[in-house]
């Protein structure tokens, strides 16, 4: 048995969010402390925050060891939670002080509990009496036993705050601290849901069921969108709120919409907490304390919500499973789907992963029995899923200015006449993406990065989409001089949105990308607006393919089809047929059947044929035959390696090293390829150059990653990072 309590003196090993390779000896403070304890610690001059990871090591002078500083004032770290944070971190080969970072994402952790004076009726009358404090008085009067912030007070009853202080002074109105993070609203599961499908009815009792035994277990629930996979992952959410047990849904950040929370809140009667980059600090601390201590029964989130400090969580939904932002390309490499799975394993929860358009590595979960399969076949009520068809561009001919063919216009007029909307799909941000001297070729590209820069007119500036660096448009060509000769080359939203006011003179045109608004939030009011009628033609890119409901829309023209085909990813022809059949998903969700038309300059492409024939299982056993045959994931192993810094040559070295000195990987059948330069050579003004290490499916790959790196030691400025199972190879 492990120790679990540390008396006052007790050797402890604190684990800290600093990045050093081990946890460091503590005494226990006065009053001792608990396993798993947030504590305060001095770490040279600093005071730092930690968590009480076990027993101290006891291999240093115990004279000079110092003092836990205090314990704070937060539940302690569950054992079920380091053991997260601990495989979580051998799997991805993260530093536990990085992992630890995610599961302390908590503003004012440090902070004692944080209170606000409240004011309600006091016990005497003032002898002197004003029309002021009388309106106080007697608002308080008629409000009984409710108390109110000093602010809403004033306001309420037309006074001054000076008014309300005399009042207090004279103890007609009694001050009292109140905790500021109050629990969330009870969530009701015994509210009457929709009256389920005899398909939904099914699949929403088996999950039920597996929900309510408590064990873990990972179920696949496939079904084309609209066919209700959020109604039937609801009645699970109930399923774990029934138990006792704490929920978690994720989903991808676009996704979580005020229509999505109003399902929610309909279902349960309240708002579930709502974890996501436009939270307010004060909203983040509530939710992260709330959830700790069990008073938070839902939690609706984006990825980064899988390291609250759940009390007791019985279910996590990953919903749009596929969506490549679940997997977190910065910092500690991790996709949020797979450490869903694993935090639910070490719980005894279930994983609900949902999607229209599973990715591989699911669908083969599936395939061979690791996880269960749910599929709804039908989309609910009348609506169906919408015809589709190409637009051959090799006999359309348009110049090279415009990009929407006569075909696809005509289809648009016929929708605009009967007063529905038309969505242009084009997967590219900005005006356009190249912008070239028309006198000598020159593209202007990132002075730190190997890339383009886009042009974004709606901004004024040329952007580069791997740093964010933005300049303004050069008047005179940065190479040969020549002045008014910088031209746009090829379509982005923008230009596509400026085509189609000319084309459509009489329609509302509204272009839809993450760049053109101030925040998340105002981008999704203004989702909203067009989904309830606010535009004719929408004009969008990747985001709207995502999770949002158009209930007037009926047509969907992607004007590339062709964009997704020729990438070296792997993933290429995955990611285009989840994104085609998505986007054309948007079409016809109501009463009104939708047509998705696919310009494209390759109609005989299997892929593009597989994406018309709607040929799912098809197109997944044709996808795993080549990647068993090419032994990649799901049926083989890949790590990524990126060695990272300003000097070429210092980088190239250091892989190079790596390379020849691969014994800890061949022991194990794995192999190395490269070093060459990544895909994006320059990020930043720091090169990259990249290794990629193959191996089979039983392969331990981590631990032989791991002695394999460790014999690099990382001098100067070079970083390296390991990206297992890579989704994209930037
Ligand atoms: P998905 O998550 O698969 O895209 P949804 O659960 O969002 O599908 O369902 C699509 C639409 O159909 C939603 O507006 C939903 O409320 C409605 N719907 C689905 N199933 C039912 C049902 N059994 N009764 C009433 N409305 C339903
Ligand atoms: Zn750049």
């Amino acid at each position: 048995m492990t120790q679990s309590f540390f008396d006052e003196g007790a050797l402890v090993a604190v684990l800290t969010t600093q990045p050093l390779d081990r946890a460091l000896d503590y005494k226990a403070p006065e009053g001792g402390c608990h396993l798993g304890a947030f504590v305060e610690v001095p770490l040279g001059p600093r005071k730092v925050i930690g968590v009480v990871w076990g027993p101290g090591k006891g291999d240093y002078d115990y004279a000079k060891i110092r003092s836990v500083i205090r314990v704070l004032d937060a539940a302690p770290m569950r054992q079920e939670m380091r053991d997260f944070l601990t495989k979580a971190a051998a799997y991805t080969l993260t530093p536990m002080p990085a992992m630890l970072r995610l599961a302390t994402r908590a503003p004012g952790l440090g902070d004692p509990p944080s209170m606000r004076k409240i004011y309600r009726r006091g016990t005497s009358d003032p002898d002197r009496m004003t029309d002021a404090r009388r309106r106080v008085l007697e608002f308080l009067s008629d409000y009984g036993d409710l108390s109110f912030t000093l602010k809403e007070l004033a306001e309420l009853s037309g006074v001054t705050s000076s008014v309300i202080k005399g009042l207090v002074a004279l103890e007609a109105v009694a001050e009292e601290d109140s905790p500021r993070d109050l629990p969330f609203p009870h969530m009701d599961p015994e509210r009457p849901s929709k009256d389920l499908t005899p398909d939904q009815a099914t699949a929403a009792s088996q999950i039920s069921a597996a929900v309510k035994a408590g064990d873990y277990g990972t179920t696949l629930l496939r079904g084309v969108t609209g066919s209700g996979k959020t109604e039937v992952y609801l009645e699970a959410v109930a399923a774990a709120l029934r138990a006792g047990r704490q929920a978690l849904v994720l989903l991808p950040e676009i996704a979580l919409t005020a229509e999505f929370l109003k399902r929610v809140e309909e279902r349960f009667g309240a708002r579930p907490a709502e974890w996501h980059s436009g939270a307010t600090m004060t909203e983040r601390r509530r939710i992260w304390r709330m959830v700790g201590q069990g008073q938070a029964q839902l939690v609706i989130g984006a990825r980064s919500a899988l390291f609250l400090p759940y009390q007791n969580l019985g279910l996590i939904v990953v919903d749009e499973e596929h969506d490549t932002s679940y997997k977190q390309e910065d910092g500690v490499l991790y996709n949020a789907r797979d450490m869903a799975v694993l935090r639910a394993s070490l719980v005894g929860a279930q994983v609900i992963l949902a999607s229209a358009t599973p990715s591989l590595e699911s669908w083969a979960n599936a395939q061979s029995g690791k996880y269960s399969r749910v599929d709804l076949e039908a989309r609910f009520g009348p609506a169906v899923m919408p015809t589709m068809q190409t637009i051959d561009m090799r006999s359309e001919k348009l110049p090279s200015d415009r990009w929407v063919s006569d075909a696809l216009k005509r289809a648009v007029d016929v929708r605009l006449a009967a007063g529905e909307q038309a969505m242009l799909f084009l997967n590219r941000r900005g005006y356009a993406p190249i912008t070239l001297c028309r006198a000598c070729g020159h593209q202007v590209g990132c002075d730190q990065c190997d890339a383009r820069m886009v042009e974004h007119r709606f901004l004024k500036r040329l952007m580069c989409h791997q740093c964010g660096e933005t300049k303004p448009m050069p008047e005179k060509c940065p190479s040969c001089d020549a002045e008014g000769r910088m031209a746009p080359v090829g379509p982005g939203v923008e230009r596509l949105g400026e085509e189609a006011v000319k084309l459509f003179p009489e329609a509302r045109v509204a272009v839809l990308s993450s760049d053109m608004y101030g925040s998340a939030r105002a981008l999704k009011a203004e989702i909203e607006g067009i989904a309830a009628g606010g535009a004719d033609v929408i004009i969008g890119t990747q985001l709207v393919a995502k999770g949002h409901n158009f209930p007037n829309l009926t047509l969907v023209g992607v004007i590339d089809a062709d964009l997704g085909l020729q990438g070296s990813d792997l993933r290429a022809a995955e990611r285009t047929f989840q994104l085609m059949r998505q986007v054309a998903g948007r079409a016809g969700r109501a009463e009104k059947p939708g047509t998705a038309m696919l310009q494209t300059y390759q109609p005989e492409h299997p892929l593009i044929r597989a994406i018309l024939a709607g040929d799912e299982e098809g197109f997944w056993r044709a996808e795993a035959a080549e990647r068993e045959q090419a032994g990649v994931p799901p049926y083989g192993r890949m790590a990524g390696i990126i060695l990272s810094g300003p000097d070429v040559a210092q980088v190239f070295d250091a892989a190079n090293m790596l390379a020849r000195n691969n014994r800890a990987l061949a022991q194990v059948g794995a192999q190395v390829f490269g070093p060459a330069p990544a895909p994006i050579a320059r990020i930043r003004g720091r090169h990259r150059v990249r290794l990629l290490v193959k191996a089979g499916k039983g392969v331990a790959l981590q631990g032989a990653i791991a002695q394999w790196i460790g014999q690099l030691r990382l001098k100067g400025d070079l970083r390296l990072a390991v990206d297992i199972d890579p989704q994209s190879f930037y």
